[in-house]
């Protein structure tokens, strides 16, 4: 008898081995159909594997993360035979599945492919996956795979078996196709029914621009037709929400060669949005008990030594600075932290003092590669929401549950509703990587996890996910394009504690160290901002809006009366400004409807005789006319709708 055990805790019988397909239609035959991939044990397996012991066994489907991971990579394959047929003396070097889809990087040899071959391209992987053909996997000894490379004088291959250990290579064949591969394939090859390739790439042999140049090609899969069509529509949108692009239209922010790649020059729009968001947050902080705190933005090279950050970040970031002194050095900082232990280190405490909540909106530097830069989410200078929290062990569980309202806090009110947590923990087999007593970590631990649950929220365990200084808990964001995104940190830390030998003093009279807690709700300023442009296309939530009203008046006329409806907006606390030009009343809607202005008003004739507005929304029209009272206490409570108070 074989015992396998289903991720929900089910355990079914099987009188002699079986497979994961075996399995999976022991289940149910229409659940069987939609079976991709499989693990088995924790290792990755064909769904044809032979299952000749007990153990615990996953099935994937198309819903699942490493379900698509498999039907990439099954995709890649089929995208190399394509090439293959249709190139034949090409070299085939590796062929990955990414977050999107999947590539595979080409020496081309002689040949020549464009943007308009890719059609026939595809056209050729459809036609290899309707012949629904099974992938098998087969063990191969080092000379023999070495061998059969070396006959083709694809000496990227030959390198790639060079650094495999023997007893551990394996080939995939499928059709008549052969790749060198580890393995976890679909059932057959007539499950991709959609194929699109995105587009044509260079790429330099293992990503080192002194070997060879070669050819990359992206393409992306489906299960369905459907499937393909609602990818390329979502693409589609999010090229027109694209950060960079609105950014641009809205005069948020620019970049400047001159002060430097991946260094956000902030225009008036951009900075006044950033303060709304700063101010936002520093409100509901001091409610929650926290204290700003400020410190510069370099610190001595010993500093972070202490800290363990020139270790991690020195080699490949920003140089040291020197001084006119002899050996004296400094960093630009990437880290607030070791400036928030020194805070801490100001003065004695007392347990009775803690827990300690210091804030920073702090800016930090790190060197990335040029070819990492992206618009605001890749930066090499910027600011984090930052604070650290120095509590006792037994605060943990208070001060958790207190980060996590505060983080909640903020997603409602910017209009993030989907959203996971995930829990890293540490790798129980494994307790030798980690930094702090099992004790501790057992207490942390549990402190997010009751956390988690207590505050009910969704939420996945990611075992051996932990840095190795403590647990952690991220808020994984889903925007509306359905795209995931890693927002808010909340982070436990034993390392610099130890390091900067930070002490309070116990009920018991004793010395002891305080727990550390990174948190950081936005992430960075820069980054955030990024994510809430793509969300809401630049529709902001209303209280955030740099501008909520356009005053458009008919004629010039109407200066005198919009002034004075500007004035009530201005005492009702509304940013508006006044259209007063001799444009034609039509051409200043369409100007604010692009620049997404939430509300217009139309002033002429009888507006000013009734001392009414009429009220237009952004991309819903007429409202009706009122007064400018009545409208500025509509908005404000539309404003209050999303913006609630943080309550503690
Ligand atoms: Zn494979
Ligand atoms: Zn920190």
């Amino acid at each position: 008898m074989i015992a396998i055990t289903l991720p929900d805790g089910s355990v079914k019988q099987f009188k002699s081995e079986t497979t994961p397909m075996g399995v999976a239609h022991s289940i149910s035959e229409g659940f069987a159909r939609n079976v991709i991939s499989a693990s088995f044990n924790g290792k990755t397996i064909e769904t044809s594997t032979p299952l000749t012991k007990d153990g615990e066994l996953v099935l994937y489907t198309w819903r699942d993360k490493k379900g698509k991971e498999a039907f990439w990579h099954s995709s890649a394959h089929i995208l190399a035979q394509a090439l293959e047929d249709l190139y034949p003396n090409i070299k085939l070097t590796i062929g990955p599945a990414i977050e999107n889809g999947f590539y595979y990087d080409i020496d081309l040899v002689d040949n020549t492919i464009s943007e308009k071959d890719l059609t026939t391209i595809e056209n050729k992987m459809l036609e290899i996956a309707r012949g629904k053909h099974t992938f098998s996997i087969r063990e191969s000894s080092k000379a023999d795979a070495l061998g059969y490379y070396k006959e083709q004088g694809n000496q990227y291959k030959v390198e790639l078996i060079k650094n495999l250990e023997e007893g551990t290579i394996t080939f995939c064949d499928h059709d008549n196709f052969t790749d060198l591969c580890r393995g976890g394939h679909i059932p057959h090859t007539g499950m991709v029914k959609a194929i699109k390739l995105m587009s044509i790439a260079g790429a330099y042999w293992r990503g080192d621009e002194n070997n060879k140049q070669l050819t990359r090609i992206y393409g992306v899969s489906f299960p369905k037709q459907k499937e393909l069509k609602e990818y390329l529509a979502l693409l589609e949108e999010a090229k027109k929400r694209d950060h960079r692009k609105l950014g641009k239209e809205l005069e948020l922010f620019t970049f400047s060669k001159k002060v430097g790649q991946g260094l956000p020059l902030w225009l008036p729009k951009g900075a006044a949005l950033r303060e709304r968001l700063e101010n936002f947050l520093k409100k509901a902080q001091t409610k929650a008990g926290y204290e700003m705190v400020v410190s510069p933005h370099i610190g001595h090279k010993e500093l972070y030594m202490t800290s363990g950050h020139y270790e991690k970040y020195g080699a490949d970031s920003f140089q040291p600075i020197k001084t006119p002194n002899e050996g004296e050095e400094f960093l630009l900082k990437p880290m607030n932290c070791p400036h928030h232990c020194e805070i801490y280190n100001s003065k004695p405490w007392s347990y009775k003092d803690l827990p300690k909540r210091f804030a920073e909106f702090g800016t930090v530097y790190r060197y990335e590669q040029s070819g990492e830069l992206h618009g605001l989410t890749r930066v090499r200078g910027f600011t984090q929401d930052d604070a650290h929290i120095f509590c006792t062990p037994d605060q943990l569980d208070q001060e958790f549950k207190n980060v996590i309202d505060l983080v909640l806090y903020v997603f409602g009110s910017l209009g993030f509703e989907n959203f996971t947590a995930q829990v890293s923990l540490r790798d129980p087999d494994n307790p030798e990587k980690y930094i702090g007593s099992n004790e501790n970590w057992d207490k942390a631990e549990k402190a997010i996890l009751n956390a988690t649950i207590e505050k009910g929220l969704d939420y996945v365990i990611e075992k051996g996910e932990a840095a190795f200084y403590g647990p952690k808990l991220d808020f994984m964001v889903k925007d509306a394009l359905g795209r995931s995104w890693q927002l808010g940190t909340i982070q436990v830390d034993y390392n610099l504690p130890e390091r900067f030998e930070l002490e309070y003093k116990g009920s018991d009279n004793e010395h002891h160290r305080p727990v550390m807690i990174h948190r950081a709700p936005f992430g960075s300023m820069e980054r955030f901002i990024a994510i809430l442009l793509e969300h809401t296309g630049g529709n902001f939530p209303l209280w955030l809006m740099p501008e909520q009203v356009s005053i458009l008046t008919l004629s010039e006329k109407y200066e005198k009366y919009a002034e004075k409806v500007l004035n009530v907006l201005e005492n009702n606390e509304i940013r508006a400004l006044v259209d007063n030009r001799s444009e034609t009343i039509g051409k200043k809607i369409r100007e604010a409807e692009m620049n997404k202005i939430p509300y217009m008003l139309i002033l002429g004739d009888q507006e000013e005789v009734e001392n009414s507005v009429s009220v237009r929304k952004h991309s819903q029209g007429d409202l009706g006319s009122m007064t400018a009272e009545a409208f500025s206490l509509l908005l404000n409570d539309e404003i209050n709708i999303n913006k609630k108070e943080f309550i503690v």
